[in-house]
């Protein structure tokens, strides 16, 4: 069964969504569902804080999460680097399936604020995204890298892709970091009704299968249920054309589909 791996409910601070509605969308789907909510520890930047209760988090969805079910339970990790011991207490506080790692900040500030590139050049804001992903992917523990695509989705540049051409370099160190920690690279889903932006993916995905990398998970990052599986069609003849296999995780375990 194939897995939709990064969905947020209500446990996400930017999230309404309930288990019931994602978990008959899946259904409908025929697809299975892991709940990835925010853990976003931003000490000392709490307006940027997305955090959750993980007891009360088990309490609630554990009873959906039975044998055959096709629920699983992650969470997102934010990665920072003052968020290293947080995260690492977070996961041991539940029997969590998956933790995607994920840069949402640079610098202390949003990548979604436009503050984070006025007056700053692309190369050097991209060059920090892309250097903070491969130095907190070298120390922190998860088990698949969020969105590598995600400064796309917000920067105020006139082309906001992640260009392998340019930034090859310090991609090419994020890929070598995380197969050598057998972290997987995640495919969202998000911006892959863009065909721009699937052509900007595919030196990077075609560089992590050469360098080594054999899975990725498949997640559409939907924090609403019509946003589920949204263009898992499109992201398997991706991967399928590159030669990557999608794959999934069960207590941290990682089961290729
Ligand atoms: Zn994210
Ligand atoms: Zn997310």
């Amino acid at each position: 069964m194939i897995f939709d791996c990064h969905t947020h409910t209500k446990f996400s601070a930017d999230s309404t969504m309930g288990p019931r509605f994602a978990l008959e969308q899946a259904e409908r789907l025929g697809i299975g569902i892991i709940f990835t909510d925010h853990f976003d520890f931003n000490f000392p930047n709490p307006k940027y804080d997305f955090t959750f209760d993980v007891k009360q988090y088990f309490k609630e969805y554990e009873p959906y999460r039975r044998d055959g079910s096709r629920l699983r339970l992650g969470v997102e990790l934010g990665l920072r680097e003052d968020s290293r011991d947080a995260n690492a207490n977070f996961l041991k506080q539940g029997n969590f399936d998956m933790a995607i790692g994920s840069i949402h900040l640079i610098d202390d500030t949003d990548i979604y604020d436009r503050f984070c590139y006025e007056g700053r050049p692309k190369a050097e804001v991209y060059r920090e995204y892309f250097r903070s992903m491969a130095q907190e992917a070298s120390v922190q523990d998860f088990d698949t890298l969020g969105h590598i695509d995600y400064i796309a989705r917000a920067a105020t540049y006139e082309n906001p892709e992640i260009d392998y051409g340019t930034f090859h370099g310090e991609i090419d160190l994020v890929l070598m970091t995380i197969i050598e920690r057998g972290i997987l690279l995640e495919l969202n889903t998000r911006r892959l009704g863009s065909v721009r932006a699937m052509k900007e993916l595919a030196p990077v995905f075609t560089r992590y299968k050469k360098l080594g990398g054999k899975y990725v998970t498949i997640g559409s990052d939907a924090h609403k249920s019509s946003a589920i599986g949204e263009y898992f069609d499109r992201a398997n003849s991706f991967i399928n054309e590159i030669g990557l296999r999608q794959a999934i995780f069960n207590r941290r375990q990682l089961e290729p589909i």
